[in-house]
């Protein structure tokens, strides 16, 4: 469509372009209810199929079982660095984290903040989270080990996950949730905010195993206590009606359109080879993160100063490409190539790689 630009924002970032076709049309009538979706009411018939809709096809796309609960939250992924820690750690017991950057460390804090203990197991700040930690000693007696699967702002991500025996399994998922397979069974609760893979900002998605039910902490405000949401679907006070309403759209796309998870994940290897070619066979460009540990959904590198690396943002916006600065903590350029980033997207941002570096380099 004209005047839309390929967009490698890290979150919140590309959605589909046949879901805001969708919500556009739909947008002032939906369904012939002869209202917005965002005027319809949480407690009616249209809500309840949107929301139970959503939670079927994320069922269907992870092969999860009826002991899984597919919840949504507000608060951002944020709000679950606090909500974990509370819901699953007394005065008593530890959990495990393992630090691989920003936001395993902003997890981290609140547990310290909320005077838990915390046992960190592994982490990779001694070479400026540029790896993710190998052969890892957990604890064989902590309530939980808690990971980030992808590192959004150094560009790292899990290829494999740990093997963490009877101790459950908690993943940060929000920023390669639904970009691959996964086996849900090595899980017992993974959680991701909508707007870098599955929709826009405003809702997080949680899902939880019965067996983490059982152990939240009695007495929590029950904003904050993940039994209000399983025992009442999500819906205990108003949901973000409109931010399920595009999850669940995302979710049909990728359902239907893309085909599932496996093709997701060869579309999304394609795009990450297409871009981690031109890097590794330049001296201009210089990928930041280790070879082994490289996100297949956020590209961080480096041109040889940091004059060019402005130069570079700003000529590709005025070639149609946004979103290529590098976080602000870590500067450089990062190119997110989230679920709804087209291959088209990925080839249009090489070709200008490879013409900038002739030019500039
Ligand atoms: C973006 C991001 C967050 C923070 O998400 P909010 O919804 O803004 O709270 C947390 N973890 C990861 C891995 C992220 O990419």
């Amino acid at each position: 469509m004209e005047n839309r630009i390929y967009n490698f924002n890290a979150g919140p970032a590309a959605l589909p372009l046949s879901v805001l076709e969708e919500i556009r049309d739909s947008f002032l009538n939906y369904s012939g209810s002869g209202m917005s979706v965002t005027e319809i009411s949480h407690r009616s018939k249209w809500f309840d199929d949107i929301i139970n809709d959503a939670k079927e096809r994320i069922e269907r796309l992870l092969k999860l079982d009826e002991k899984f609960h597919v919840l949504f939250i507000q608060g951002g992924a944020s709000m679950q660095f606090c909500m974990i820690p509370m819901n699953f750690l007394s005065k008593e017991n530890v959990a495990d984290y393992v630090n691989t950057g920003t936001w395993s460390t902003k997890a981290i804090k609140e547990a310290v903040i909320l005077d838990k203990k915390v046992n960190i197991v592994a982490s990779s700040e001694d070479r400026n989270f540029t790896y993710i930690p190998r052969d890892i000693q957990f604890s064989s007696d902590s309530a939980y080990v808690h990971i980030t699967s992808n590192n959004t702002i150094k560009g790292t991500q899990w290829a494999s996950f740990p093997d963490t025996g009877s101790v459950p399994l908690i993943a940060d998922m929000s920023s390669d949730i639904m970009s691959r397979s996964l086996d849900m069974s090595k899980f017992d609760l993974i959680y991701a905010g909508a707007q870098k893979n599955i929709g826009p900002a405003g809702v997080c998605m949680v899902i939880i195993h019965d067996d983490m039910l059982e152990l939240v902490q009695e007495n929590l405000p029950s904003m904050l206590d993940y039994t209000t949401y399983s025992s009442k679907n999500s819906m205990y006070n108003t949901p973000p009606c409109f931010a399920v309403y595009t999850i669940q759209l995302v979710i049909k796309w990728l359902e239907e359109e893309v085909g599932g998870l496996k093709k997701m994940e060869v579309i999304n290897r394609k795009k990450a080879e297409l871009l981690y070619g031109v890097i590794d066979s330049s001296a201009f460009y210089k990928g930041t993160a280790e070879i082994d540990s490289r996100s297949l959904m956020n590209v961080t590198f480096r041109l040889p100063n940091e004059e060019l690396e402005k130069i570079f943002v700003q000529e590709a916006f005025e070639n149609g490409m946004g979103g290529l600065k590098g976080h602000r903590s870590v500067g450089g350029c990062r190119a997110s190539i989230y679920n709804a980033t087209t291959i088209k997207a990925v080839e249009a941002l090489t070709d200008f790689m490879k013409t900038f570096e002739k030019q500039k380099g």
